[in-house]
């Protein structure tokens, strides 16, 4: 049974912008194939949940975000006026605070010179381009939409509308039939000289068009070996180059940290809106309808299109801390492992998994590169160390569901 309401002031806020002209065959996110993105059901689903959200109470937007993230899907598929139609769902006071960092998705193919010029106008200071490869052929295998040069232009497109801030992704461990060279594409990703840089290896899941072709045989994933190998590579091009890797996945040039998703990472509240978006505030985490049809529905009548929701019991709540404070550079405090944890994280220092660093006075453990390749073992061994309960005796946990 869900009981505590969670009412602490939310400043970060996840929009979900579901449509992408094709689904990409590694593809799991909650996506709509359309051509052209459907910009007013967008907007009108997200004035209903808004509404709904708004009455319901438990997550109460501050009067001035901090953050606010739009993903997808493909925004830019949403065109130029997408940005300014939010802005106004929020309310323009909501946007207003100086420091507000707001980043918008966008696909290279469908991110022109009036979609960058009308989001930064509307707002946007920040892009994360899904680039994920400068070879043709890995792009092509992919089911990308672009080539190596749409890449180049949609960074010269952002930069021209002054959205200097920008992080490109990539995607790494790719199988043989795409006939990546990494090597190559961090030399390209590195010449364009972007300040945020995403990393991302390949996972299958099952249910895509590539989950098909592992399952039947006619695709062999990269061994894990070239997966380590690839993200070690990685590492040494990019901190080479003066990139801080500030956290497992992601790599940043100094004060272009994602404040976003630093906000995940620090355990604190966020909204999440549109079709498959999670909240959180502690403890109550909820997740909305994953399909868009359903979503559009349920949010169209000002109801919650909240799937379902639990309440973060104790011993998950601590798992999760562990977990989050290993993904980043911060680590965790050395003051926060007890005993038994020390002996467990000595044995990382002494294999090259883990290192003591100070962080404003105060000595902290965290992770090595080779560290955060076993990232979810290590917390566990943590969590146990630490005295994590398992989870069938965590009885503050609990599950409710609205549908
Ligand atoms: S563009 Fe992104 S969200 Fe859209 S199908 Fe491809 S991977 Fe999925």
């Amino acid at each position: 049974m869900v009981s505590a309401a969670s009412t602490v002031p939310v400043r970060s806020v996840y929009v979900h912008a579901p449509f992408c002209a094709r689904r990409c065959q590694y593809c799991d996110f909650a996506v709509k194939v359309r051509q052209v993105g459907d910009v007013d059901g967008w907007t009108a689903a997200l004035a209903g949940e808004l509404r709904a959200v708004s009455r319901d109470g438990r997550f109460p937007l501050a009067p001035a975000l901090g953050t606010l993230y739009v993903g997808g899907g493909t925004p830019s598929l949403l065109g130029p006026d997408c940005m300014g139609a939010l802005a106004r769902l929020l309310g323009p006071g909501r946007l207003a605070d100086p420091a507000l960092e707001w980043t918008a998705e966008a696909n290279p193919e469908s991110f022109s010179p009036e979609v960058a010029t009308a989001w930064r106008a509307a707002g946007v200071n920040r892009v994360s381009l899904g680039v994920q490869s400068f070879t043709e052929s890995a792009l092509r295998w992919m089911g990308r939409l672009h080539g190596p040069a749409g890449a180049r232009r949609a960074v010269e497109i952002a930069r021209r509308a002054g959205l200097d801030d920008l992080s490109v992704d990539l995607i790494f461990a790719l199988p043989d039939e795409a006939n990546r060279v990494w090597k190559a594409d961090l030399d390209a990703v590195l010449a364009l000289e972007p300040p945020h840089v995403s990393l991302y290896g390949l996972t299958v899941e099952v249910g895509t068009p590539l989950g098909k072709s592992v399952a039947e045989g006619r695709v062999r994933v990269a061994s894990e070996e070239r997966y380590r190998e690839e993200y070690l590579y990685a590492v040494e091009c990019l901190t080479a180059e003066g990139y801080v890797h500030y956290e497992v996945s992601n790599f940043a040039r100094s004060g272009h940290d994602s404040q976003h998703n630093r906000v995940y990472w620090g355990g604190a509240a966020y909204l999440g809106i549109g079709n498959g978006a999670h909240s959180f505030s502690e403890p109550l985490r909820r997740w909305n309808l994953r399909d868009w049809d359903d979503y559009a529905r349920v949010a169209a009548t000002g109801e919650l299109p909240v799937a379902s929701q639990e309440m973060v019991g104790a011993a998950a709540r601590q798992l999760e801390r562990v977990w989050l404070w290993l993904r980043t550079d911060h680590g965790v405090p050395w003051d926060q492992l007890n005993g038994p944890a020390r002996r467990v994280v000595r044995r990382w220092l002494k294999t090259g998994l883990a290192l003591r660093s100070d962080e404003d006075g105060r000595e902290h453990l965290r992770l090595t590169p080779a560290g955060w390749l076993l990232l979810d073992r290590l917390a566990v061994d943590l969590d146990q160390a630490l005295g994590g309960v398992p989870e069938e005796r965590d009885q503050e946990s609990s599950r409710g569901y609205y549908l």
